[in-house]
């Protein structure tokens, strides 16, 4: 799906360069769950900013469903984004002055989809994630977790491949930060979704299948999360989780 061939970013302070990432080769496949890790300042972001394509490599390609994307126009690639990627932040993002139901109409309005069709998602989306009682709530009358949960229905109304997720658990306690996680690995499981999320908690990248480890803007790991890869099935998985 998402494919680094040699990747550098460099961000230029004044005279001193910053080597965010330096000659970084990943690809992520469809149907995966992968959790990016690493201490503060190693390139997190700045990978997922790469990945969500909001941003292009100062060296290195990228590709997107096989397009290379620093030969995209602007708008194509606006567009493949569109279609093809949900963001989720760690600060939501939400309009304050809308409610629920209207900031995830949004990014469908901006799609331009027809409105009984627009209606019928936002409200099937924010279904997926436990709101459909709280429609009406603007984000001030949200708790944190059920914010978040509008901001991932959000991002899953244009119906993405790819759902990005950077801290997406940040602003939360533990155990609300675990409810979150439960969703995100729902979408991967039963809807067939690719998630790709930061973390800092290790915790919480047990959700992931596959740990990227970053250090210093370089892949210093890459390898499947143990409790996936010792033979235990996907369902098994779920009764751990069931269990914390
Ligand atoms: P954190 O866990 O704190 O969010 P991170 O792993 O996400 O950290 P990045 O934000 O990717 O780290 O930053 C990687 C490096 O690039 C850091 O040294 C940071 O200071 C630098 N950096 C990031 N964005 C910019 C920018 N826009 N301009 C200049 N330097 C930047
Ligand atoms: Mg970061």
């Amino acid at each position: 799906l998402i494919t680094f061939r040699d990747v550098w970013k460099t961000y230029q302070m004044g005279e001193v360069q910053v080597n965010a990432l330096q000659n970084v080769s990943v690809s992520i496949d469809r149907g995966e769950f992968a959790a990016i890790i690493g201490p503060s300042g190693s390139g997190k972001s700045t990978m997922m900013n790469l990945v969500g394509c909001l941003d292009i490599p100062s060296d290195g390609e990228i590709f997107l469903k096989s397009r290379n994307i620093s030969e995209m126009t602007e708008s194509d690639l606006s567009t493949l984004r569109g279609k093809t990627i949900g963001f989720v932040f760690q600060q939501y993002n939400l309009i304050p002055g809308m409610t629920a139901l209207e900031n995830v109409l949004l990014p469908l309005e901006i799609q331009e989809f027809e409105d009984n069709i627009a209606m019928e998602r936002a409200k099937e989306a924010l279904e997926m994630v436990g709101l459909s009682d709280k429609l009406n709530n603007r984000p001030s009358q949200l708790s944190g977790g059920q914010q978040q949960r509008v901001s991932i229905a959000r991002s899953l109304a244009c119906d993405p491949e790819l759902i990005l997720a950077d801290e997406p658990t940040g602003a939360l306690d533990s155990k609300t930060g675990r409810e979150v996680m439960n969703i995100l690995q729902r979408l991967w499981k039963e809807r067939g979704k690719t998630v790709v999320m930061v973390t800092h908690d290790m915790d919480l990248a047990q959700y992931a299948e596959r740990h990227i480890v970053l250090k210093d803007g370089q892949i210093v790991r890459d390898e499947p999360n143990d409790i996936f890869s010792e033979d235990l099935s996907r369902t098994k998985f779920a009764d751990i989780n069931m269990q914390k």
